[in-house]
């Protein structure tokens, strides 16, 4: 691999007589991890199940190492019951120790690894907001909350400072997992190593900055701040740390941790935890929910027939039509550009109710109606293909081990697919 000299050079400084060990762990290939979604099964339950070898990762309670390749295209994670993330990655949200009725941004959340985790340990309640500038990065990211079922979410794309904005000192937690210069990542992503240099980490020392100041602004008295990089510069952990520090006497220093990729079976990353220790705590209005009678009728008949335990809380029905079911406590969004908001139910045209994948991929579990297919068939569901079932008409969750993967409609004995056709497996 070849790696940027001025790069070597300041690792080599840095690590003195461990840098011999740091430069070979390159020599070995990118280190891979999958994190048991606890929102659909235990660790212990996928691990009875894994159809590929795994190995604990010691310091994230569900993470598992991996060698398997094709991971990501597995019938178990189209259901998601897992999240593929680099081992090290995982260390940020078991240190964050987020829990359920927090109050919690994700500042800088795509493709959604944190988020996922951090949603995971909140056990579905709480509020759950997860931010994303570039807008292909955010809707990736919201669709990987919704393929992990999470309920409790919000999914938004506004700049850091906007948000400081809006929320003034709301949140518990917050975590700013910032734009880096990705030390951590040249194995996994080659094409960062020809972006690296110096410049360019300075560049993203002063981007950090921001994104910690604004993340500062939002924290209720109390509230944790955690701040990770996946890469080693100094300018963007150690030192931006005490910089934050001196420029905000109202928080301290809770804890710091950098992972070396010769001293863990990971890549690497960093992080630290603040805690604001002064300072007050704002209210933002709640979500305006949008209330239409008949809208709300056609969604709780579908549901009681659907569901054996419907889902609770309050729909909101957009002018389109689109319904969601609002996470209890969530404060009003305005001013953000909004992806998702909690679970998208379905849409209402005025006369009939059609359920939304994000409905079945949440709370299908609960169907009364389903069809649980083998790992062969769910292949086939994936493909789109419609399947043979012994079921009464109507909607049904398609399942693989109890876990949904999509709607179906059944019809004379066979389940129509209605996996929508950007989610489906082309190969
Ligand atoms: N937390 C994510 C995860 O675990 O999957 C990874 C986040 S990645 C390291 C940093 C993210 O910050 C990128 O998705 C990037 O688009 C976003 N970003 C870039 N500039 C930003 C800014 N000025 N403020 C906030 N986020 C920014």
């Amino acid at each position: 691999m070849d790696l940027p000299r001025p790069f070597l050079e300041r690792m080599k400084e840095r690590l003195g007589s461990r840098f011999p060990a740091f430069l070979s762990s390159y020599g070995q290939p990118p280190r891979k991890g999958l994190r048991v979604n606890t929102l659909k099964l235990s660790a212990e339950e996928f691990r009875a199940i894994s159809p590929f070898p795994l190995l604990p990762v010691l310091w994230a309670a569900d993470g598992f190492s991996i060698t398997e390749e094709k991971a990501g295209g597995d019938v178990y994670h189209f259901a998601g019951m897992y999240y593929l993330q680099e081992p090290s990655a995982m260390s940020v949200g078991e240190i964050a120790g987020s829990y359920p009725h927090e109050r919690v941004l994700d500042l800088c959340a795509a493709p959604g690894g944190k988020t996922t985790h951090i949603a995971a340990k909140m056990a579905g309640r709480g509020i759950l907001i997860a931010n994303e500038t570039d807008d292909a990065r955010a809707k990736i990211l919201s669709r990987n909350v919704e393929r992990m079922g999470i309920a409790n979410c919000a999914v938004c794309s506004a700049p850091p400072e906007r948000l400081a904005e809006r929320f003034g000192e709301y949140f518990d937690l917050i975590l700013a997992d910032a734009p880096c210069s990705g030390e951590g990542m040249f194995k996994k992503e080659p094409n960062a190593i020809p972006e690296w240099s110096e410049e360019n980490v300075a560049r993203c020392a002063v981007r950090q900055r921001g994104i910690l100041d604004s993340a500062a602004k939002m924290l209720a008295a109390g509230g944790r701040l955690v701040y990770s990089t996946c890469t080693f510069a100094e300018e963007e952990d150690e030192w931006q740390v005490e910089d934050f520090l001196n420029r905000h006497p109202e928080f301290v220093l809770e804890r710091q941790e950098k992972l070396y990729p010769h001293e863990c079976a990971g890549e690497g990353h960093f992080c630290a935890v603040f805690r604001r220790t002064e300072g007050g705590e704002r209210r933002p209005g709640p979500f305006p929910v949008r209330r239409v009678a008949a809208a709300e009728r056609a969604f709780r008949a579908f549901s009681a027939d659907f569901f054996t335990a419907p889902p609770e809380g309050e729909p909101t029905t957009l002018p389109d039509g689109r319904m969601y079911l609002v996470p209890r406590g969530m404060p009003s969004l305005g001013g953000t550009r909004l992806l998702r908001l909690g679970v998208e139910l379905g849409e209402w045209d005025g006369k009939l109710f059609k359920p939304a994948h994000a409905l079945c991929m949440a709370f299908g579990s609960d169907a009364r109606r389903k069809l649980v297919l083998s790992r062969a068939e769910a292949e086939r569901y994936l493909h789109g293909e419609a399947l043979p079932a012994d079921l009464p008409a109507g909607w049904c969750a398609v399942c693989v081990a109890n876990f949904p993967l999509g709607l179906g409609k059944c019809v004379n004995g066979v389940v129509k697919n209605h996996l929508p056709k950007g989610l489906r497996k082309i190969v």
